[in-house]
């Protein structure tokens, strides 16, 4: 038992999650100057990074550099990697607690929001986070199948992943041979029929959730042409007023951006990407194979809510358009763990400011969360630091208070073993870092800047190779 409160203590930490808010989280806890942490680190994946290797956008390169501050957080002799290790199936939370004074969730949100309409469940309608996996080469989703014969997308949702969705259609063979988009679906995208994306908002242009940077480049496209609604990127009288009321430098910008390119002609590029506002999908028309024909949609008027937020509401207007697939792109959600506290209406684990909370709303000593598994899908990669920071100064707090889990076992040989009786096939940094050579190795000779690997079983034997 350990359970002392001195400087000299060594406090074991279990992060399970090994995208951006669980490395930001380790390396708050080595930064800290108090006390020593000895960290492991966990992923149901043999590959770290979550959303950085397998969600940010492929040509979004620049991004993925984060990684390098992540390598140095590894390198910290206090610092263990768990890979192909799955929280609740070889690794339970009993067993964490007979290990480690500190468990920091930091597993995200993997799974989407549904629309609840008619036709969501047809063939040709999927969500955009699985599109983005299968795309990013996550070993889950590399079966899936888009039928990319289709001529029209209809993508629901104006946030930048659905920037990120409409980018990749509408990037060429060339562009896209330049980053290290997985080989099956760089090879699907390059035979694809897909020629014209609807991005649909169900708010006006000031209200869009995508950022400016981001519209930027959907306004610079080489292959495509953005098309945008005259009538529709004019603000409503609502939002003018707020606009007035309010400074908002961001949003006056991305208006003026829309202007902008509006005011662009057409010039015939092998695509088009249309941005529309003030709709909403109330239905996805199939055929008799179940394949989709069409999506029908509400136009929506703006008003103040009681809470200040303006928000959309149907009118009689209907319109419908020919699609003959269609992506929800309306947010990621959080999944519950086994035995972790979930709070299923916001989608997240219980939690505040990261100290996961019981039914009786206290804090259960040691347990935390951080990233989008605490917040909710929101924000850039570099959020998630100042998140993971909120977490660990809890933690911190807690432990100058004693208020830390009371582990049975502390060497940290003992809970190595008992993963080796679990699971054999764990990988550890030194092993994944063979991986990311070899990706790289292989992107070099197709002047890529990276060649994935999708398979676990090949990802397992390269790491042991
Ligand atoms: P998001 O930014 O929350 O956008 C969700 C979109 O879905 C919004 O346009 C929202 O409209 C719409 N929506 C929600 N419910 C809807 C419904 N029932 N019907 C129609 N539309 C609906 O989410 P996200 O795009 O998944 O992105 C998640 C986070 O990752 C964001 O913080 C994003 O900035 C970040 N991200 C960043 C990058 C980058 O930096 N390049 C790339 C990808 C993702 P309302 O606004 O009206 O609710």
């Amino acid at each position: 038992m350990n359970d002392a409160n001195t400087a000299n203590t060594k406090y074991n930490v279990a992060i399970i999650g090994s995208g951006p808010a669980g490395f930001y989280a380790a390396d708050h806890l080595f930064k800290n100057k108090e006390h020593t942490f000895h960290i492991d680190m966990y992923d149901r994946l043999p590959t770290p990074f979550g959303l950085v290797r397998l969600g940010v956008a492929p040509d979004h390169q620049k991004i993925k550099t984060v990684t390098r501050v992540f390598d140095k957080i590894a390198q910290n002799p206090n610092f263990r990697f768990f890979g192909y290790v799955e929280f609740g199936k070889d690794i339970k939370l009993e067993d964490l607690k007979k290990h480690y004074h500190i468990i920091i969730f930091a597993t995200g949100a993997q799974t989407d929001r549904t629309m609840n309409i008619p036709g969501e469940d047809l063939k040709g309608s999927h969500t955009a986070t699985e599109f983005v996996a299968w795309y990013n080469g996550h070993p889950d989703y590399k079966e899936r199948e888009f039928d990319l014969s289709k001529e029209t997308v209809a993508i629901i949702g104006v946030g930048n992943v659905a920037v990120d969705v409409a980018r990749i259609f509408c990037l060429s063979e060339q562009e896209l041979r330049k980053t290290d988009i997985s080989d099956y679906a760089l090879e699907k995208l390059a035979k694809s029929n897909v020629k014209e994306v609807y991005m649909i908002g169900r708010r006006g242009p000031a209200q869009a959730a995508f950022t400016n940077p981001e519209l930027k480049e959907l306004g610079n496209l080489e292959n495509a042409d953005l098309i945008l609604d005259n009538e529709e990127i004019e603000p409503d009288l609502i939002t003018k007023n707020f606009l007035e009321e309010n400074e908002d430098k961001q949003t006056n910008r991305k208006l003026e951006l829309l202007k902008e390119f509006s005011s662009n002609k057409e010039t015939n590029k092998n695509k088009k990407l249309h941005i529309r506002f003030l709709l909403s999908p109330i239905e996805i028309a199939g055929s008799d194979d179940n394949s989709i024909n069409s999506i029908k949609l509400t136009r929506n008027e703006l008003y103040k809510s009681p809470d200040g937020s303006i928000r959309p509401r149907s009118t009689n207007e209907k319109i419908e358009l020919d699609v003959g697939l269609v992506f929800r792109s309306i947010g990621y959600r959080g999944v519950p763990l086994p035995d972790v506290p979930f709070n299923e209406d916001w989608g997240v684990i219980s939690n505040e400011k990261g100290r996961i909370l019981g039914k009786d709303k206290i804090h259960i000593e040691g347990l935390y969360a951080t990233g989008w598994i605490k917040r909710g899908p929101t924000g850039v990669i570099g959020t998630n630091k100042t998140d993971s920071g909120e977490t660990v100064k809890c933690i911190i707090d807690d432990i100058a208070a004693n208020k830390f889990n009371k582990p049975q076992v502390v060497e940290p040989q003992s809970i190595e073993s008992l993963i080796k009786e679990r699971n054999d096939k764990f990988i550890n940094y030194k092993q994944w870092q063979k991986v990311d050579q070899s990706e790289i190795e292989r992107g070099q000779q197709l002047g890529r800047p990276r060649l994935k690997y999708t398979d676990i079983e090949e990802i397992l034997r390269v790491a042991k190779s």
